[in-house]
Formats: structure tokens, C-alpha cells, sequence
């Protein structure tokens, strides 16, 4: 590990040998473009065996990017967004032929989604002018940042990630999980390609070729890593809180659905099977339990049996939780089997020994709180229905098995006092009334999207201005023109 000060001696010698390689090799110039990595002690374009020279790297690279107009910073995040819209089709066949997990066609969307996050557009500075001159906020990068992403969603993560965090004004420093790790690089490589050929700054974005727990552990540390990002289950939430660093941190969620008697059922029953089996039940807004008042529980299982949902028998559902869902004997948590994780309902359903249509996209059944799919964050398309009496009942148990995470909940009712007082309960981040979860990401819903949603740090649906810091800039007694 190297000092602060060692590190930004070879990090300005690294700058002086990138800027003179790219005045060499400015666009069109036919140079290889790989010999500036090689400067940096990269495999290629933001590729990095070493946490040291991808940390060194980045920040040479967000120094420049600091030096260049705004108009190149703009210019840099929309080659992350052409580079996603562009090749989509590879990189969701790459992400999907690595990690095994969710559905292509989901893929595809989501890359299309991360592509259309929120970008310098978000940072407009505020001026308040008065009797006594006038103060100007400007919203300030914090230099190289930290980020760690999910196997659930490696590509898009990282693109919604370096999109708002160089719209900011930063660089960063990715340990993707191990299982995403070579579609991480793919779609790195070519971002990094088109910035470089489009301003010709290379490494803005950075990987580890091969990440472990250590090489996270090393990027936490690193005294020339600002900020944390750090996007994933419990583990990677409570090591980025304990780093002692500043950190945006998206972790585990448990969204629970409360349908009550006065909703919409045909329309309740349509948005959980499109949340629910939304690529395979891998997103972390997803709906993963629902308590339904038992007057209309049996309307809301036809209707979701005409829409796309497979009804199991409550010995069926019971059986797979035994069979899928394990306990942590350490901390009693309930963790779902890997082998299931991401999987099509078909071959869920074919692990039970039932034969259903490859079309059916939710397995679904009744079941009570003793079926630990209620606790547990399954990742898979099998959703356990409870029976409740009343609204209060639904509303209770949601948030028992919300855990507390604060992440997501969605429910479905026309009785605005109803749905006030869940939100008030559930005090989520996102609560989506009478909608799939994804409207809560704007899809179909009013508002902007991100794949890194921070509940416990408290930044929400996570935008450019997380990755900021604000800046006061004070004219005292002058410049005031009113
Ligand atoms: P995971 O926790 O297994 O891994 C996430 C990342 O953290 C990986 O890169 C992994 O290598 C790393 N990691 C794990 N433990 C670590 C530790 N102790 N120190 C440093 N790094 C560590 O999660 P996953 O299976 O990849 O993704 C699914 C989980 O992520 C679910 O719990 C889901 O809810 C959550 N998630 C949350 C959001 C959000 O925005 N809040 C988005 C996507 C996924």
C-alpha cells in the first residue's frame, strides 16, 4: 500500500507521460491506443490487474478531466451512453452467457434504462443575491471514487455509476462481483475506447480484472479513493459503512406488496407478475412477498393465473422453500439457493418435479410466515401469497419482513388513507402505489432511474449530485444588480 504522498508523485509523473502520449495520438492519429494503458500499468483501456495502478490511473485521468471544458465532460458521459445504446445486443449476451442469471430480453431494457440516467443536466448551480452581494452553490467532484457492483446487474451498475459519476466530475475505481467480473471489463474497455477517442482521456472508468474480497477490501482503504459507492447484499453494505471513508451505499431490499380490498385486482394481479418476474425476480425494488386481505385474495391468484402466473399448491411452495432456501447458521438469515438464483420459473417449477409452459414467467402460491421465502430476498420468480384480514394486518407484516431495510414497498389500493398510512409505516425509499416496482424507476412511472438505490446512507434513488460535494462560493456587498 502506498503513502498519499508516493502516490501523488507517480500520479503526476503518470499524467505528464498519458498527456504526452495522447498529444502524441490524438484521434485519427492511427497510434495504438493500448500503450497509454500500458503507461498506467493496465491490460487496456481502464483494465487493471492492480488496485494501486488503477486507483493511480483514475486519478490522473480525473485530473484531466478537471483541466478539460465542460462541453468534453458532457461529450465523455454521452460515449457511455452511445457505447450502451449502441451495443446493446453484445453486451447483454456477454453479461448473460457470464453470470447465467435473469432473462436477455430484460437485459437488453436494462441496459437501455442505465444508458438514459440523469447526467450534468442535475448540476445546476444555485445563486441566492441580496443586500449583501451574492453566494453561488456549485456542486464539486470528490476525485476517484470507490465502486463495488451486484452479479445481478454488473453492466448496467457500472454504466449508471461512471454516467453520473463522471457527469460530476469524478473517476472511479470498480471491483465488480467476481461472476460479472469479464462483462465489467468488456463493456469498460469500450467505454474508455470512445471517451479517449472523443477527448482523448483514457481511464475514467477503471476495473479489477480479477476482483476478490481483498481487492475491494484494498479499494476501501486506499488513501487515494475520496468516496465509496457500493452497491449489494448485507456484506459489501456493512464493510463500505465501516471503511470510514464517505459512502453511497444501495443495499439488500425485501419489498413487500399490500393489496387491499378496494384495489384494482385485474390490474394488481398484471403489475406483480411484471414486477415480480421482472428478470427473474433479480432486482432489488422487486416484489418478493405479498400480504393480500383474504376477501379478495382468490379474484387476485385468478387474475394472476390469467396473466402469466402459475399457481402452486401450498405443499408445493412449502416443499421448494425446503428445498431452495437455506439458513445462515451464523446469523439465521435465510439465503437462497445459487443454483436457483435467476432462474426461469419453467425450471424452478421442473425442481419441483411440475411441468409448466416455458411462457409462465411467476410461480406463485399461498402460503403463511412460516415459509421462509416470506423472509428471505429470494431472486427468483416464485412469489408466497399471505392472507390477511384486514389492511392493518398487510400493513403490519409488510413491514416486519421489510426487515427495516427502508428499501422498497408496493401497494395496490384506492383508499388514499390506506395508502397513507402504509407509507408512512413502511418509511421506504421507494413506494409505489398501484404500479409494478419498475415505475418507481421510472419506467412507466414519472421520474428518473438508477441502479444503485441508497437506503441506509439516505440518498435514495442515487443521481449525479450524490457523488458531489457542495460548494459555497460568497461575493460579499458586491455583484448584486438588482
Ligand atoms: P453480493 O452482496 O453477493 O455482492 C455484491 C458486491 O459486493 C460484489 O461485487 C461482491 O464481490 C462484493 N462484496 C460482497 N461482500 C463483500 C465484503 N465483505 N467486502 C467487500 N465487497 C464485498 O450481492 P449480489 O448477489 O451481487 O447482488 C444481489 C444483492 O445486491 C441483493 O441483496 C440486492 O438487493 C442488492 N442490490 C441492491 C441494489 C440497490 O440499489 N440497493 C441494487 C442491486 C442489487
Amino acid at each position: 500500500m502506498q503513502t498519499a504522498n508516493t502516490l501523488i508523485d507517480e500520479a503526476m509523473v503518470a499524467d505528464v507521460v498519458t498527456e504526452v502520449l495522447t498529444r502524441l495520438r490524438r484521434p485519427g492519429d492511427g497510434g495504438s491506443s493500448a500503450s497509454a494503458s500500458r503507461v498506467d500499468g493496465g491490460n487496456g483501456h481502464g483494465v487493471f490487474t492492480s488496485v494501486d495502478a488503477a486507483v493511480q490511473a483514475a486519478a490522473s485521468a480525473q485530473r484531466r478531466l478537471m483541466q478539460a471544458t465542460l462541453g468534453d465532460r458532457g461529450a465523455a458521459v454521452e460515449c457511455i451512453r452511445e457505447v450502451m445504446r449502441r451495443d446493446r445486443e453484445e453486451l447483454a449476451r456477454i453479461e448473460f452467457a457470464e453470470t447465467r442469471l435473469g432473462r436477455l430480453d430484460h437485459k437488453l431494457e436494462k441496459l437501455d434504462l442505465a444508458a438514459g440516467v440523469p447526467g450534468m443536466e442535475m448540476l445546476r448551480s444555485e445563486a441566492v443575491s441580496g443586500d449583501h452581494g451574492l453566494t453561488v452553490t456549485e456542486f464539486a467532484p470528490y476525485g476517484v471514487l470507490g465502486v463495488v457492483t451486484p452479479v445481478t446487474h454488473s453492466v448496467p451498475t457500472l454504466g449508471c455509476n461512471a454516467i453520473m459519476m463522471i457527469a460530476a466530475g469524478n473517476s472511479l475505481v470498480c471491483n465488480p462481483h467476481p461472476s460479472g467480473a469479464r462483462c465489467a471489463a468488456e463493456a469498460t474497455r469500450r467505454w474508455n475506447r470512445a471517451i479517449r477517442e472523443r477527448i482523448g482521456i483514457d481511464n475514467l472508468i477503471c476495473v479489477i480484472e480479477d476482483p476478490t474480497i481483498e481487492s475491494a477490501t484494498e479499494i476501501f482503504r486506499h488513501p487515494g479513493v475520496a468516496m465509496l459507492c457500493a452497491t449489494g447484499g448485507i456484506g459489501v453494505a456493512r464493510a463500505a459503512l465501516a471503511s470510514g471513508k464517505r459512502a453511497v451505499v444501495a443495499g439488500p431490499g425485501n419489498p413487500p406488496v399490500v393489496v387491499d380490498e378496494t384495489a384494482d385486482i385485474e390490474k394488481a394481479a398484471k403489475g406483480i407478475i411484471a414486477g415480480a418476474a421482472y428478470d427473474n425476480n433479480l432486482l432489488c425494488i422487486g416484489e418478493k412477498e405479498v400480504f393480500v386481505v383474504e376477501r379478495v385474495g382468490e379474484t387476485l391468484m385468478a387474475a394472476m393465473e390469467r396473466n402469466g402466473g402459475h399457481r402452486l399448491t401450498r405443499e408445493d411452495i412449502d416443499r421448494f422453500a425446503k428445498m431452495f432456501i437455506h439458513q445462515d447458521t451464523k446469523t439465521g438469515h435465510y439465503i437462497p439457493d445459487k443454483q436457483m438464483v435467476g432462474k426461469d420459473a419453467w425450471v424452478l417449477a421442473e425442481a419441483l418435479g411440475i411441468e409448466v409452459s416455458r411462457d409462465v414467467q411467476l410461480l406463485f402460491g399461498v402460503t403463511d410466515e412460516s415459509n421462509p421465502l416470506v423472509p428471505c430476498e429470494q431472486m427468483m420468480p416464485i412469489l408466497p401469497i399471505v392472507l390477511v384480514k384486514d389492511v392493518d394486518e398487510a400493513i403490519e407484516k409488510a413491514v416486519t419482513y421489510e426487515h427495516g431495510f427502508k428499501h422498497t414497498a408496493v401497494m395496490w389500493s384506492r383508499d388514499v388513507e390506506n395508502l397513507t398510512k402504509m407509507g408512512r409505516a413502511s418509511d421506504v425509499m421507494i413506494f409505489v402505489k398501484n404500479g409494478p416496482c419498475m415505475a418507481g424507476l421510472g419506467v412507466r412511472g414519472e421520474g428518473y432511474a438508477s441502479f444503485s438505490i441508497a437506503s441506509p446512507t439516505g440518498e435514495g434513488v442515487t443521481s449525479p449530485l450524490s457523488f458531489t460535494r457542495y460548494r459555497r462560493c460568497v461575493m460579499v456587498d458586491s455583484l448584486r444588480i438588482l
